[in-house]
């Protein structure tokens, strides 16, 4: 059943699991993820990203939408990284259960002013809000140890950030970065832990693809009840599909989307099992 954001993720802090946020691009996306939280009885978000967004437009949109309301399991939809206020709207109007308001890449300032203004637009529909106060990197190179830990969230100013915008969720910046980690990841577990101490809100971790099994479970052990994954679920689409075509010699299409779905399963299984949210639908 279509799901509240909001509501997955204060069941899932209250008792110590998180929601896996996965991004879907088109019908195969979605099945995966319907379907592995479905084995596994495991709430789950589907996640458009704004390029999957500008691709797929409100089809895509009422895809995910139709599918959650017609699984058997929690599942809600979220408008992943938007800085653009006609889409969050068009995305909330489409019948979406959350966005994340990106203002990431504006001035202290301005990201309260933009946020605060999308979470109240949000809240009249009783939609969820999203935001993320740091920069993610996809790299430290290259960077002195001061500019790179201005890119973090500071646990003071998370406080100030989420009183004043009123926000649901809070997507933090710890050392993770988006795609994939060109070294060995490195998280400031010791600045979770103060974020998670000053703010009582789900926090939410992007750049999941890569990082250890034992860095998720202690993220979720402080305060992290959403990750965002994404790489790893596209990874495995494209070398299944790339496999299959290389192996069959006379290629059928539904096939080849019965083996995409399959591999993105398996991928998204692997994900819920280390969130622990398997049973919790
Ligand atoms: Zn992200």
């Amino acid at each position: 059943m279509l799901a509240s954001t909001s509501q997955l993720l204060r069941d899932a802090q209250k008792e110590k699991y998180a929601i896996g946020a996965f991004n879907v691009y088109d019908l195969q996306g979605v099945q995966a993820v319907i379907r592995a939280a479905e084995a596994l009885k495991s709430p789950v978000m589907l996640q458009i990203h704004p390029k999957a967004l500008e691709m797929g437009g409100t089809p895509l949109v009422a895809l995910c939408v139709e599918a959650a309301r017609s699984a058997g399991v929690a599942v809600s939809v979220h408008l992943d990284h938007s800085s653009a206020e006609q889409d969050i709207r068009s995305a909330l109007e489409a019948g979406m259960s959350s966005v994340m308001a990106d203002g990431s890449h504006l001035s202290y300032a301005e990201n309260i002013s933009f946020t605060k203004r999308m979470a109240k637009l949000a809240h009249t529909k009783g939609c969820a809000v999203e935001a993320e106060l740091g920069r993610l990197s996809g790299t430290e190179d290259g960077l002195t140890v001061a500019e790179y830990e201005a890119l973090l969230t500071d646990p003071d100013l998370a406080v100030d950030f989420i009183q004043q915008t009123g926000v649901d969720a809070l997507a933090v910046c710890i050392g993770n970065v988006h795609g994939k980690y060109a070294s060995e990841p490195k998280l400031d577990f010791g600045r979770l832990e103060e974020i998670g101490k000053r703010i009582n809100l789900p926090l939410v971790l992007h750049g999941t693809s890569g990082l250890p099994d034992e860095m998720i479970t202690r993220s979720i052990e402080l305060g992290v009840c959403k990750f965002n994954v994404n790489t790893e679920v596209r990874g495995a689409y494209m070398t299944a599909a790339k496999k299959y075509l290389d192996d069959t010699k006379k290629p059928e299409l539904t096939d080849m989307m019965t083996t995409v779905i399959s591999a993105m399963q398996a991928q998204v299984e692997s994900k819920i099992k280390l969130f622990g949210s398997s049973g919790k639908a």
